[in-house]
């Protein structure tokens, strides 16, 4: 790597900002790979932005014909990959300092030779400090966005989602829907069974209510025992047969307290989206509905009729 200029202690002010212009000069221009690539990876801490760099850099110089690097991270799988596949394959598990970071795959139709390996590996050294550092990040991000308890997105993660997905229903003209999803009489279950079963049957309903749903759908805890569910491409009339679904879903729950068999029921409020609305009032349409759904006896779906 270049030699950055040193910066003598005992050089005067005007010398030593010098020797500063011109060692950030030397570091912005230099032509080796390894500057210029720990260059890009300094300027973010996005994961995915990072791969492209380390592809886009390391294709420079040993070309493959696909890369792929996969990792979970707090729970959840990341995948980058770009390019299509190839034979031949060599793939390093990434640690440091006794942590694992993810595991990068090169495939191409020739075989890797062994100078080429060395190279790979050099640029690895070089990349899996900024690659470390943007696994930790997005690790916190997601522990920001995920509810501790069910593992499920949280409220923020719906806030963020709802006013995304308000825009793209009025942009593209689609039909979004909204399921608020409340367990009955929850209270009492704690009263009776305590906290911990409480907690316990909140996880199972998270649960079950993944499992019910399509990969495009998402599930929020959006609080204590209230679950937001957020139906893209779905109109009224899917989106109640969904939320039927889930209720389903969550009262075959059986938890096993002492001989007796606990079980929950649940209401379910629903709300499409509709032109130009807030998701403050999508939302409290949705919460309407679910307040209907109460009212009228509970275990049971209440659709926001929208007048079109
Ligand atoms: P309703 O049918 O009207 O919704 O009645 P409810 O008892 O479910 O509703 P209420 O709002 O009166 O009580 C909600 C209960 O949910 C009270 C609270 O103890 C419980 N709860 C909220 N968050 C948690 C949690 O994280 N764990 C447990 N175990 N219970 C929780
Ligand atoms: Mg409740
Ligand atoms: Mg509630």
């Amino acid at each position: 790597m270049k030699q950055i200029t040193s910066i003598h202690t005992s050089s005067s002010q005007p010398q030593k900002l010098a020797a500063l212009r011109q060692a950030h000069q030397d570091w912005v221009s230099a032509p080796d790979v390894l500057t210029r690539l720990t260059r890009r990876l300094s300027t973010t801490l996005s994961l995915e932005t990072q791969l492209g760099v380390l592809a886009d850099e390391l294709d420079q110089i040993i070309p493959f014909d696909s890369l792929q690097y996969r990792h979970r991270i707090a729970n959840q799988d990341f995948v980058f990959s770009t390019g299509m596949g190839g034979p031949h394959r060599c793939e390093y598990r990434l640690n440091l300092e006794g942590e694992h970071y993810g595991t990068l795959t090169l495939n191409r139709r020739q075989r890797f030779s062994e100078e080429e390996l060395q190279g790979i590996e050099t640029i690895i050294s070089v990349v899996i400090c900024p690659l470390r550092n943007a696994c930790q990040f997005l690790a916190i991000e997601q522990t920001a966005l995920t509810d501790a308890l069910t593992g499920v997105a949280n409220k923020r993660a719906l806030d963020a989602e709802l006013s995304r997905s308000g825009q793209l229903a009025d942009r593209h003209n689609q039909e979004y829907s909204l399921i608020l999803c409340d367990l009955d009489h929850f209270k009492a279950v704690n009263d009776k069974h305590g906290h911990v079963v409480g907690d316990h049957l909140l996880q199972m309903a998270a649960s079950a209510m993944e499992q019910s749903l399509r990969t495009s759908d998402s599930i929020y805890r959006f609080g204590g025992e209230e679950f937001a569910i957020l139906l893209p491409l779905t109109g009224e009339r899917d989106a109640r047969d969904v939320a039927d679904r889930l209720r389903h879903a969550i009262g075959g729950i059986r938890i096993d307290c002492g001989g007796e068999a606990l079980s929950v029921t649940t209401s379910c409020g629903v709300a499409t989206h509709l032109h130009g609305e807030t998701s403050e009032q999508w939302l409290a349409r949705a919460d309407e509905a679910l307040y209907q759904a109460k009212h009228h006896g509970r275990n049971c779906t209440q659709v926001f009729a929208s007048i079109r």
